[in-house]
């Protein structure tokens, strides 16, 4: 999608919002490499303390207001509402980035972490994802509080430090609320970036915002076989490259249940009314006396099949099996390979269980002399599915249908409940929270998402950035005040 700025709506709101202070502040923020790994030992801590100073001189309101917490290298801030009988809500994020990919330094047209600010836009590593909408909570609450507003209801921040690999920053921010007993009205996390076509959903000439209401599970299975090796020529009792060979083969082709799930029905739901290609505008179309949401119901098989064929929907409706490692083969053709291991990568739908996983496979190889193991430190099962009926998604449509808008019709875009494939940290509070919403209001063209995130020339629009940042104040506005 060419020209995001074509859908923003009323981005003269706040005329006083100093846009070159707020883009020059977050190009300082950028300019720090909060560089998550390779490990936590050869993590540089020390950068992460050095945003946290330049948040702290930047939004001193803020800081002057909020109680804040160091939780290992995360931050925990609390800024009290007027009306304690009220649930908090929570901003949160991640302060890391991922690295720089090696050899690609200079591609960069400015270096990753030079934090450039030009006429058009902010660059960096982290300007998509997702130190834009973190430095971005900052600029609208510091606004809301130089305009002597009062919060009603009590609003946490929470940055992780480690959504990139481990999320033990949020593991831990999580289980702390949990210990002190606080429930979250809702919460806001990174999500799409992008303006999502609607087309993919069989809806031509619409546009949307996805909102994440929960996310697919990961796991990362070990599959080892042991060999002693040996001379090639008596490879008796098989060799172990054949035998994992036979165990990945089978892996891969087991077929999990293909199912449309709960979100995928709400997702559907949303665009119903705009669905105009066939097959699928037969099958979402409600017959006599019923419902949108009850033709999908009676129709979920043909339309989770339909999805099965769509590269891009696929991920959708089932559990997917990918092989992506393999070690230990011989160097030498008359040679029998020793011990051999390979990865495979699970993505599971909600309901499957990491240990499910593990059990299906242990099932499926029993036979065959096959060590199953799973990498549990990387491995999370699939979150929970969030209310898209709760005061905190309707919020978000209060404010995003002020700010983003069809160009010609002036339509506002609709919210579009869905699944991320993905993991983030948002997961971490479902034992909080039961409307976590993963929602970026900081968007961008199709094309700078795909080349920039984790990739070259990551970079957001000046007015990208600045309309994201009217959505926050407008959100504090709306929901809690
Ligand atoms: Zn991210």
């Amino acid at each position: 999608m060419a020209e995001v700025w074509r859908y923003f709506a009323h981005e003269d709101d706040y005329p006083d919002l100093d846009g070159d202070a707020a883009c020059r502040r977050l190009g300082d923020a950028l300019a720090i490499p909060t560089v998550d790994g390779p490990s936590r030992e050869l993590t540089d801590w020390a950068a992460f303390d050095c945003l946290e100073g330049h948040l702290h001189a930047s939004f001193p309101l803020t800081f002057a207001a909020a109680t804040a917490e160091r939780v290992d290298h995360s931050l925990l801030l609390t800024l009290p509402g007027s009306d304690p009988s009220l649930d908090p809500a929570l901003f949160m994020g991640h302060v890391d980035v991922v690295p720089v990919v090696p050899g690609t330094e200079g591609d960069w047209t400015h270096d990753a972490f030079s934090g450039h600010v030009d006429g058009e836009y902010v660059w960096g590593r982290g300007a998509l994802d997702m130190t834009d909408q973190v430095v971005g909570y900052f600029e609208a609450i510091e606004y809301a509080l130089s305009h002597g507003w009062a919060l009603r209801r009590t609003l946490l921040v929470a940055l992780g430090q480690d959504e990139e690999t481990l999320q033990s920053g949020a593991r831990r921010m999580g289980a702390l609320l949990a210990g002190r007993g606080i429930r979250l009205a809702w919460l806001v996390d990174e999500g799409d970036y992008r303006i999502v076509d609607t087309g993919l959903y069989g809806a031509p000439g619409h546009h949307g915002m996805r909102v994440s209401l929960a996310e697919k599970g990961y796991a990362d299975l070990r599959l080892t076989v042991r060999s002693h090796g040996g001379h090639s020529s008596n490879p008796f009792g098989g060799s172990s490259l054949a035998t994992l060979g036979e165990a990945i083969a089978r892996v891969a082709r087991d077929p999990w249940p293909v199912e449309l799930t709960e979100l995928s029905r709400r997702t559907l739901e949303a665009v119903a009314p705009w669905v105009s290609q066939e097959p699928l505008a037969s099958l979402v179309r409600s017959g006599e006396g019923e419902g949108t949401r009850d033709a999908i119901d009676r129709n979920a098989d043909a339309i989770a099949r339909l999805f099965l064929g769509s590269r891009e929907l696929f991920p959708l409706v089932t559990t997917t099996v990918a092989p992506t490692m393999i070690e230990g083969g011989s160097k030498q053709a008359n040679v029998l390979p020793q011990d051999m291991s390979a990865v495979v990568n699970f993505r599971m739908l909600p309901g499957v269980t990491c240990a499910a996983v593990v059990a299906r496979v242990r099932e499926l190889l029993a036979d065959l002399p096959v060590e199953v193991e799973l990498l549990a430190e990387v491995s999370n099962s699939p979150s929970q599915v969030s209310r898209s009926d709760g005061p905190g998604f309707r919020f978000l449509e209060r404010v995003a249908a002020r700010y983003f808008r069809e160009p010609e019709s002036e339509e506002p875009l609709k919210l579009i409940p869905a699944i991320v494939v993905g993991a983030s940290d948002a997961q971490m509070y479902d034992c909080v929270c039961d409307s976590c919403l993963r929602f970026s209001p900081f968007v961008a063209d199709d094309e700078e998402v795909e080349r920039g995130v984790h990739g070259t020339d990551e970079r957001i629009t000046r007015r990208a950035y600045l309309q994201g940042v009217r959505f926050l104040i407008g959100l504090i506005r709306e929901a809690l005040l």
